[in-house]
């Protein structure tokens, strides 16, 4: 019979509710614990984990940086959690430009660790997220409309298959699976233990944030529309707007207003950093009431983005608490929004429920601009499929009191479905449970495909969850 190996953690020891919870706080983790929780710290401790599941038939869910919005990774009644947050390590190899990294790094840890040797890979704008799910979700962030998705970056993968092997996934060997782990989503092929990635050089950049009053958001939204997705590569700027409710203009701090677009600007020359005000033309000729502009080195300005203390800036772009109320959804535009869509927008966010007290963050919509580098790959080239969408509408609702909930549920929920006439489909790594499409919205044409992979490498269905691909449809 397999051993565990690693560090192991049962009920009762000490840790073990901190090691059984994850971001999305609202899950129910007493009712859904785990009988063990093994923290990786190498390769052999998930081959073990796996083989250890299999021959006691015990459930697996595997976990990264436990930021998945169902908390799916970490619901696993009686089952098994394979941790691999602890294997953190890194090597840059500066001559062929790729770094290998432990599959548990958080993006503060992989910005850093790239950022030191002057690397960079886009990632996401959340300190916290893992670099695991991002990854095999896809994963875009600030730069990815210059670089491509942080998935577009791989050159291997180190992955435990179901049989407990260790294996590689890469353009020659097992190239069906390495396609998969291109956006096939988390949890579905197995263990990911360490990735290579290919890396970018990277100097200066100029980080930035427009403010708005709420009554602009038609002019502002159609600006954005017309220029965001199509703007040189090295501008990425998302447009977020809060939700019309007196609580969320309470929680803003003086400088920052309910429509704000914020992004990077990463251009290939320190001389090429003068043209931002020309490359922003379009959105300051829409009379922002608030503007901060900042050249930074990029790891400084990686800071300010991920909303960490960046030592000199006093300003900070995006801000994440680590565990959250929330609601969130998304889905694809691939269609510019026209007047009466706006309306609908701006409808929703008026109609925000009210709720009995301050909410974790304010509840919004979002829109993350598509086009540059990532759209000129195929899409099925990769199983990161909406790659022509112009934008990605994120629908983010967030309260505190319980009984706020159901309410915030359904607003996102009816926000969605009446932009779903103008948008489709949905981002695996923002996954949402009351999709009842969900194979569809995530995968698109790539489903087939990546159905037939998961057949081939887990015939038996070892890793599956509430939303895992199947082996059949
Ligand atoms: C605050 C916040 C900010 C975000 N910002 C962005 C952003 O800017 N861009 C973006 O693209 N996304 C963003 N996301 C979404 C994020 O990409 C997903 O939530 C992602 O799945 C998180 O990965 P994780 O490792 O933290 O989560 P986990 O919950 O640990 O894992 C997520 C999924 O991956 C699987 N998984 C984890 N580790 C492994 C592994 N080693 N091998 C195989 N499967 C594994 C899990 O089983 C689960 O299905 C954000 C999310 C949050 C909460």
């Amino acid at each position: 019979m397999p051993e565990l190996t690693g560090r192991v953690l049962y009920p009762g020891d000490p840790g073990w509710d901190d090691a059984r919870r994850g971001f999305a706080i609202w899950a129910d983790f007493d009712a859904n614990q785990p009988k063990v929780i093994v923290f990786c710290q190498c390769a052999a401790d998930a081959s073990n984990a796996v083989r250890w599941a299999t021959a006691n038939s015990v459930p697996i869910r595997i976990r990264c940086g436990r930021h998945n919005y169902q908390g799916y990774s970490s619901l696993a009644k009686d089952g098994i959690i394979i941790d691999v947050s602890e294997m953190d390590s890194v090597q840059v190899n500066r001559n062929s430009l790729v770094a290998t990294v432990g599959a548990g790094l958080d993006m503060l840890q992989f910005y850093e660790a790239l950022g030191e040797s002057g690397f960079a890979v886009p990632g996401a704008t959340g300190p916290s997220v893992g670099l695991a799910g991002l990854t095999l979700g896809s994963g875009f962030g600030p730069t990815s409309r210059k670089w491509g998705l942080t998935c577009d970056h791989l050159v291997d993968v180190e992955i435990v298959d179901a049989n407990g092997d260790i294996i590689h996934a890469n353009e020659q060997t097992n190239p069906d699976l390495f396609w998969a782990c291109k956006g096939g989503g988390g949890g579905n092929f197995g263990v990911v233990t360490a990735f290579t990635f290919r890396v970018n050089p990277v100097g200066n950049v100029a980080v930035f944030s427009l403010g708005w009053e709420y009554d602009q958001l038609y002019p502002v939204a159609e600006a954005w529309m017309n220029w965001a997705p199509v703007v040189e590569d090295s501008m990425t700027a998302s447009l977020m707007m809060l939700a019309n409710n007196p609580k969320n203009a309470a929680m803003l701090t003086s400088s920052a207003r309910p429509i704000t677009l914020y992004g990077q600007f990463t251009p290939d020359s320190d001389q090429d950093l003068t043209r931002l005000s020309t490359v922003l033309g379009p959105m300051l000729a829409t009379g922002p009431t608030s503007v901060q502009i900042q050249v930074l080195p990029y790891l400084i300005a990686t800071r300010v983005l991920l909303g960490v203390d960046p030592s000199s800036p006093t300003w900070r772009l995006v801000t994440h608490s680590d565990t959250e109320v929330f609601k969130s959804t998304s889905s694809f535009a691939y269609q510019l929004f026209d007047a009466d869509t706006l309306k609908i927008v701006k409808k929703h966010l008026d109609d925000v429920p009210t709720l009995s007290g301050p909410p974790t963050e304010p509840s919004m919509i979002q829109f993350l601009p598509g086009g540059g580098l990532p759209s000129r790959i195929d899409p099925q080239a990769t199983a990161a499929y909406p790659r022509k969408a112009k934008f990605v509408v994120q629908y983010n609702a967030y309260w505190n009191a319980p009984e706020d909930g159901a309410k915030n549920i359904a607003w996102i929920e009816g926000f969605r479905n009446a932009l779903l006439p103008y948008t489709k489909g949905a981002y695996v790594n923002y996954n949402d449970s009351t999709l009842t499409n969900y194979l569809e919205d995530y995968y698109g044409p790539n489903l087939p495909r990546l159905v037939a992979v998961k057949k081939q490498y887990d015939p038996n269905n070892v890793f599956n969850f509430q939303q895992s691909i199947p082996t059949s449809l």
